[in-house]
């Protein structure tokens, strides 16, 4: 039985008939559910919505609001599982992965629940005889934040819980291809007491965004995706006036240094190159190695660990990776690890000719691993967003830097090795927003803000973090004068 899934305007589910889209389960390959794409009408009903819930919601003291939020971590807490069956179901990855990434959704809806400390202001007093000065954090208004298919919870919880802390009222537009996780999260919002109108869901894809993003009474867009549509979105809705920040694409390179813990290296990359299938904006989807005996080393040593990935649907026990999103990615990932031979990159591990055989439809390819791939390929160039690693040599550290500096994206990268000074070094010269030593996904914690640099981002301000707070709010200072009435 196929289910429509809703929009969740002003509280209340609301159905619509028009244009619909499918939605899959990729561990089957068959289509399970449908969304109906939210027109002009309907996003300028959530708007609405949201501009009428502003007026009472925005002017609660925080304390109030971080009431509800403490509320709304304790029903997510109870509800992982759930919300972790949905993501694996659309999305495909592991019920572990998937409900890892709700964990660390809830990490920032805490962060959240500290709002009062992260809005108090800044106050000098006496700036100058009985003149006192003062700065305040007001929220912006109506917020939008647009999502991609990967991390459906995680990166809606990384928006609208610091957005609604903060004051502003919330549309939620979640990827048309994994949307039923983002529409639970927002009905449990309510559950946990986040009034009507407060955070309002609408569902759909180019149309509705566009409709989001032009609207004069929008005030501010998140948006997490390709860097095609970021730098778009970021044009279109700065064009609009809007405050705008747009993730985008990524590269990231991990450079392994001779005197590297091989082991260590070995199983930190492997983990990260092919969890959730690759589809992760921090996975490390290039290895720098310096030195041929690194890179042969390191590769003799991931081979057996990467063929032992036990592949298959995400719900069964003991699996470690699970199908990719959709027919269509399965398709441009598959292509890459053909195009990669053509250009002349050793195929050290195909997983182009993996099958599944207790589920034939499904999206599933296997691991693959390529050697000796070079900075003027494709397989190098560009995001892949697959289960696919590729190994770049190089003969020395400033050779792999000035390689990792030179690539559009900048999002992530890390580097392994024993030699302090050499992570240091590394540590400032890299070009990119979030660093690992010695560690392979560097995602910050919550009150860290989380950014790229170069192509993988379109504005200047983080996502969660006190950058969050600076985004979701306006800076207002005040120069007051009080003197004695004659
Ligand atoms: P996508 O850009 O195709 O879609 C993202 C969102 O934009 C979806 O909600 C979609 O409906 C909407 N959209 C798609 N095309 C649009 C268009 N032409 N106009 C307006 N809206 C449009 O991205 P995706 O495939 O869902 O997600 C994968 C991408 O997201 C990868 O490139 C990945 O690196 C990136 N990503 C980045 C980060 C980060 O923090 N930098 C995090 C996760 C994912």
């Amino acid at each position: 039985m196929r289910y429509d899934v809703q929009h969740f305007i002003n509280g209340k589910h609301v159905s619509v008939q028009g244009r619909k889209l499918d939605i899959y389960n990729p561990a089957i390959g068959e289509v399970v559910g449908n969304v109906s794409v939210a027109d002009k009408q309907l996003v300028n009903q959530a708007v609405s919505a949201a501009q009428s819930a502003y007026a009472s919601w925005s002017a609660k003291p925080a304390s109030q609001r971080a009431k509800i939020l403490f509320n709304y971590k304790t029903i997510l807490d109870a509800h992982i599982k759930e919300l972790a069956e949905l993501v694996t179901r659309e999305h495909g990855k592991t019920l572990l992965e998937a409900a890892g990434s709700v964990q660390r959704g809830i990490d920032v809806l805490e962060f959240a629940c500290g709002i009062p400390f992260h809005l108090k202001g800044s106050f000098s007093e006496e700036v100058a005889t009985a003149i006192d000065c003062y700065s305040m954090h007001q929220p912006l208004g109506v917020c939008v934040g647009i999502t991609p298919f990967n991390f459906p919870a995680m990166i809606a919880l990384w928006m609208f819980p610091i957005a609604i802390a903060c004051g502003n009222t919330f549309i939620l537009k979640p990827s048309e291809k994994d949307p039923s996780c983002g529409l639970r999260l927002v009905e449990l919002a309510k559950e946990a007491g986040v009034p009507d109108g407060v955070i309002n869901v609408v569902h759909g894809d180019k149309e509705t965004v566009d409709a989001l993003i032009t609207h004069p009474a929008v005030d501010g867009v998140s948006f997490v995706g390709s860097s095609t549509v970021a730098e778009y979105i970021h044009r279109t809705a700065s064009a609009h006036h809007k405050r705008v920040q747009a993730f985008g694409g990524a590269k990231n390179h991990c450079m392994v240094m001779p005197d590297a813990d091989l082991d260590v290296a070995c199983d930190a990359i492997t983990m990260s190159a092919y969890g959730s299938a690759g589809e992760r904006c921090m996975a490390i989807s290039a290895v720098v190695a310096v030195g041929d005996k690194v890179a042969d080393d390191l590769i003799a040593k991931m081979r057996p660990k990467i063929q032992a990935i036990k592949i298959g649907p995400g719900t069964q026990p003991k699996i470690d990776m699970g199908p990719l999103v959709t027919k269509d990615h399965y398709e441009k990932v598959k292509s890459y690890i053909d195009l990669g031979q053509t250009e002349g990159a050793k195929l050290i591990i195909d997983g182009s000719q993996y099958h599944q055989t207790d589920a034939p439809q499904g999206y599933y390819l296997g691991c693959s691993l390529f050697d000796h791939v070079t900075k003027e390929m494709k397989i190098y160039q560009d995001e892949i967003f697959g289960p696919v690693l590729v190994v770049v040599r190089v003969p020395d550290f400033d050779a792999g830097l000035q390689l990792i500096n030179d690539h559009v994206y900048g999002n992530g990268t890390a580097i392994f090795t024993r030699d302090g000074y050499t992570a240091r070094m590394f540590v400032e010269k890299v070009k990119a927003g979030m660093v690992g030593v010695n560690v392979p996904v560097p995602v910050p914690v919550p009150y860290h803000s989380f950014g790229g640099w170069k192509r993988s981002i379109f504005s200047d301000i983080g996502m969660y973090g006190s950058d969050a707070v600076k985004f979701y709010t306006r800076l207002k200072t005040v120069t007051q004068r009080w003197y004695a009435r004659k």
